[in-house]
């Protein structure tokens, strides 16, 4: 079969692999019919140093089961499902308590060792626990918003809720990638008054402020604390969804918190220590979030996808066939794409 391989920072291939099959009695295998290139990817984009086996890419996908294992009994064969980029069993403590990310089990796909999802077909470990099926066939219109559940849509809802987002709060996104835009829709669907959006991009703030944003920011630094001050009564806003991972943006969201608030951060932390831990510290703000729980996260907000009041699939603004993934990875790191979709 053919899947993405990267072999270092830059060099992004797709090639033949051995065909992915059943090893474990709780696995699935499932033909990916769309997948994803993640912000997340472009870290080892940057970074990656050579490797000789490479490390299959990609941890977003919709596809059709195409076998299971003697043990799985919820999953079907023929279902169309939702892969959200960790896998978990489903019955441990944590997965019970609503954090399959901290499943027992937890796995993450496209990192060494694992499948990835940019590729024809993906083992999937634990599959009751980790795969949703679906009500819809795998054409259907709504599928880049169905696939979205999978990674970006959860994870915006996740800072949301780790910022303790609810009605008529003043709510701050950092970021306007497709995380961010995703949190801009998870804010208003949770009632917020006030969003504003923090960003640069012509496109992805024009985007935003479809999906409800009411301001903009696009200076960084002080300047943006200050302008986010200016803007909410000299206090700063309740909620600030960090959706970056750099010590910089970190900074900012604690400075625009206002007391008592709180930060949800979910992108990907690239320091080991969080900055302004003496303003959080004095201004009771609350700092939450970490890898979302897509799983838990999906039968809250499939409705709502598919009733057609949330669209975050609008984030996917480019597609490509597997050939097209190199491309891919090169038009979001260029900005030009703000998510690619693979259609394998
Ligand atoms: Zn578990």
């Amino acid at each position: 079969m053919r899947a993405t391989v990267m072999y270092e920072a830059g060099d992004v291939r797709v090639e033949d692999v051995p065909d992915a099959k059943i090893l474990e009695p709780t696995d699935a295998l499932i033909r990916a019919t769309r997948a994803c290139i993640c912000g997340s990817d472009l870290h080892p984009y940057h970074q990656m140093e050579r490797s000789e086996t490479g490390t299959r890419m990609g941890h977003e996908a919709v596809g059709v089961v195409e076998d299971v294992g003697s043990q799985v009994t919820k999953i079907k064969k023929g279902d169309l499902v939702v892969m959200p980029f960790a896998y978990s069993d489903g019955t441990c403590e944590f997965c019970r308590e609503g954090l399959p990310t901290s499943c027992v089990h937890v796995g993450f796909f496209g990192n060494p060792g694992y499948d990835g999802a940019q590729a024809e077909a993906v083992r999937v470990p634990y599959a009751d626990g980790t795969l949703f099926a679906l009500p819809v066939d795998e054409d259907d219109a709504l599928m880049p918003s169905l696939l979205t559940l999978s990674d970006v849509m959860g994870t915006g809802h996740h800072a949301a809720v780790a910022a303790k987002v609810g009605p008529g709060k003043s709510v701050a996104v950092v970021g306007d990638g497709a995380v961010g835009l995703c949190g801009v829709i998870a804010a208003k669907r949770l009632g917020a008054e006030q969003i504003i959006i923090m960003g640069r991009h012509a496109d992805r703030i024009a985007l935003a402020k479809e999906f409800g944003a009411t301001d903009v920011v696009s200076e960084r630094g002080e300047e943006a604390v200050e302008r986010v001050r200016g803007l909410t009564g000299g206090f700063g806003v309740h909620s600030v969804l960090e959706c970056v991972g750099y010590a910089q943006a970190m900074e900012t969201a604690i400075g625009i918190a206002r007391p008592g608030g709180a930060v949800g951060r979910v992108g990907v932390p690239q320091d080991e220590t969080i900055p302004a831990s003496l303003p959080a510290f004095f201004g009771n703000v609350t700092v939450g979030g970490g890898p979302a729980p897509v799983r838990a996260y999906i039968e809250e907000l499939l409705p709502d996808v598919l009733e057609g009041r949330i669209e975050p699939g609008r984030v996917l603004d480019r597609t490509v066939g597997l050939d097209g993934v190199p491309d891919g990875y090169q038009a979001m790191d260029d900005r030009e794409a703000i998510k690619v979709m693979v259609r394998p």
